[in-house]
């Protein structure tokens, strides 16, 4: 069964193609900057005499769908053809962001789904989208085969009520479906899950902790997820690349009133001019180091404010968890940045949790254990994976 997985945004498309149940796709790549003439294109090739280079090629790419078949030509024609044509291609896997109540799980896409995922915008205005744009062009360009979304919510809606509602008047919830939704489930599940059987515990208390551009923290525990740090939409919880995390809902107020912001101008203010950008001035955790090491105060400043907020989410989910056997570390900078994770495990020994220095420092490759011997809790480093995670959770559809 080949099952092409598409993570459509609005200016990019990332996708793989496995061969299931093979879980080493064939290839996989990454179109950006879509609708203008510097688009490009990035391919990699997998498997016995692929080139190890990656192929990378610029080129105008006016839309989506001039995009997708510039993918599908990689696909089927010339030197980097894994496939005959786009019919050999049974299942296409979608992320989507947003499910609502829903999506709990993997849903084979019809006309009702698609609906349903359109009425869903006013939710998630910044992603179904571009989402729902790629469903439909993939169902031009992939005729034959079954499309399937997978919700970045659906791993969250095990959340109990207590911990997903606001309290906020109950009609708001009731009618407007304005509760704690909670996004990046795909990867939680899927480190949440590697993790588990990496301690053999199927019951295992976990806090996963997903740091790229988007961050956000769960409670896991036997699989199910019973909080999470993003809410209504992905700006709230933890401090991120560009967007502001936690905030007094006053502070909106107070610039949408006496501040004369637009709504327009506080969204892109919270979304894109926050974080660790507005807080030291890139959004690159790279940056962020060589400005720290550099003796910049901004940059000390927001890592401390980044580790804290981290650090204040481990407490309250080892509270939620009744324990904690394992911090799980994935994304971009979670994966990579030692730094990051130090400060983000410091001082919580109350928690059972000893970070081993050398361990923390000296770690490459897959799942890897930086605690000491004698930390109650293990502490993990696991790269995310969730095309993989998608491809897994169609095949079982
Ligand atoms: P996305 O949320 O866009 O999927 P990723 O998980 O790929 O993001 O993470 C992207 C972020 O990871 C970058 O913005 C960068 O801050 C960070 N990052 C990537 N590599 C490193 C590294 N070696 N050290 C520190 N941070 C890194």
């Amino acid at each position: 069964m080949n099952i092409f997985v598409v993570n459509s945004g609005s200016s990019s498309i990332k996708y793989q193609l496995f061969n299931w149940p093979d879980e080493q796709p064939l290839c996989s790549g990454l179109v950006e900057r879509i609708g203008s003439a510097q688009a490009e294109i990035t391919h990699r090739v997998f498997g016995a005499g692929a080139p190890a280079e990656a192929l990378r090629r610029t080129l105008a790419v006016p839309d989506y769908e001039a995009g997708l078949r510039e993918v599908v030509r990689l696909l089927t024609d010339g030197p980097t053809a894994v496939i005959q044509g786009p019919a050999a291609v049974d299942v296409v896997g979608h992320r989507v962001v947003h499910g609502g109540e829903t999506f709990t799980g993997p849903t084979v896409i019809t006309a009702v789904v698609k609906a349903k995922i359109k009425e869903l915008f006013g939710l998630a205005p910044l992603h179904n989208p571009a989402n729902y744009q790629g469903i439909e062009v993939a169902e031009r360009l992939f005729p034959r085969a079954r499309q399937v979304a997978v919700f970045d919510t659906a791993f969250h809606q095990t959340l109990p009520e207590y911990a997903f509602r606001y309290a906020l008047p109950t009609a708001l919830y009731t009618e407007q479906r304005i509760r704690k939704y909670g996004f990046h489930g795909t990867s939680h599940q899927y480190v949440a899950g590697r993790a588990a059987e990496h301690l053999r515990n199927p019951d295992a208390r976990l806090i996963t902790i997903h740091l790229g551009n988007g961050c956000s923290m769960a409670a896991v525990r036997g699989g199910r997820s019973l909080d999470t740090s993003m809410g209504f939409s992905p700006l709230a919880g933890l401090v991120m690349g560009t967007r502001s995390g936690d905030l007094d809902p006053s502070v909106l107020l107070h610039l949408l009133g006496p501040l004369g912001y637009t709504t327009e101008q506080v969204s892109t203010l919270l979304n894109k001019g926050s974080g660790m950008l507005g807080l030291a001035g890139s959004n690159d955790m790279r940056d962020v180091g060589r400005a720290l090491a550099a003796g910049d105060a901004r940059a000390a400043l927001a890592l401390d404010i980044y580790a804290y907020r981290i650090r204040q989410y481990i407490g309250a989910y080892a509270a939620v968890l009744n324990g904690l056997d394992a911090l799980v570390f994935t994304a971009g900078v979670g994966e990579n940045d030692a730094l990051v994770r130090a400060r983000a495990c410091q001082d919580l020994e109350f928690f059972g949790l000893a970070l081993d220095a050398a361990r923390n420092e000296n770690c490459t490759g897959g799942l890897r254990d930086i605690s000491q011997p004698s930390s109650r809790a293990r502490i993990l480093v696991i790269p995310t994976n969730e095309e993989l995670e998608i491809a897994r959770q169609c095949a079982t559809l």
